[in-house]
């Protein structure tokens, strides 16, 4: 880890009053199981939350998700990354910790997510609301810090683009909705220096036409506005899971 991260992560654990501590989750595709290290501070957390089905559902999605946990046996951050697509960030793993470090510290800062309430539907909805309002403010805290939390984002992008060419797109659930959303916004207001940012949208409208509506009005609902005023921030979250809500 880069002293800059070192540094963000001092930050998080002097502003929470809890531990950062980075798991890598491996799985066992034979016995199609997923293993943690033996010993790590907080482990039977970790362990509880990965026998969680709704929670797993939503974990071997992603690349990495962070955990905050406070009670009896402690205050953690845990950072879990997905190592079963851990060549989708290889080289660039300060990128993608950036990135899930600048979700701990807005939270530890004052700009909390929605809570999860174990159910899977509804948590995915929160997910994707916290994760288009976030990370609008965590791109720029990051690059203020000097590093750039979209170059893992936009590795994958390219490699995902690979994949489908040619290929139509398939039939989404909700919740996948909810994360081709997600993506267009981060794509709409983060990667305006991405050379292949255009090709990206078009795809993407391709592909997704109504999701890309819904994408471009969140963009211009959130564009304007200034999240780090934590009421204003308070107010997207709201405004964004309402937009998304509406089928
Ligand atoms: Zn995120």
């Amino acid at each position: 880890m880069s002293p800059v991260l070192e540094q963000w992560q001092r930050e998080i654990e002097t502003a929470s009053g809890g531990l950062v501590v980075l798991v890598r989750v491996e799985t066992d595709p034979v016995e199609n199981v997923l293993r943690i290290a033996p010993q790590f501070p907080g482990r039977p957390i970790v362990a509880q939350r990965l026998s969680q089905e709704a929670f797993v559902v939503q974990f071997i999605r992603t690349h990495a998700m962070s955990i905050t946990y406070e009670g009896p046996e402690g205050n953690f951050h845990f950072v879990l990354l997905n190592m079963a697509r851990a060549a989708d960030w290889e080289g660039l793993e300060d990128s993608i910790l950036a990135h899930e470090f600048g979700h701990l510290w807005l939270n530890a800062t004052g700009f909390r997510s929605l809570p999860m309430q174990q159910d899977a539907l509804r948590d995915c909805l929160a997910i994707h609301v916290n994760d288009i309002v976030h990370h609008i403010l965590l791109r720029q805290e990051a690059r203020r810090r000097g590093i750039d939390a979209m170059a893992y984002w936009l590795n994958t992008r390219e490699a995902w683009m690979k994949s489908v060419a040619g290929s139509e797109a398939p039939a989404l659930d909700e919740c996948q909705e909810w994360q081709i959303v997600a993506e267009c916004v981060d794509a709409l207001m983060g990667a305006s220096r991405w050379p292949r940012l255009g090709e990206f949208l078009n795809l993407m409208r391709t592909r997704h036409p109504r999701l890309m509506d819904r994408a471009v009005q969140l963009r211009d609902l959130l564009s304007p506005l200034d999240l780090w005023d934590r009421s204003v921030y308070e107010y997207a979250l709201s405004a964004v899971s309402r937009a998304l809500s509406v089928q």
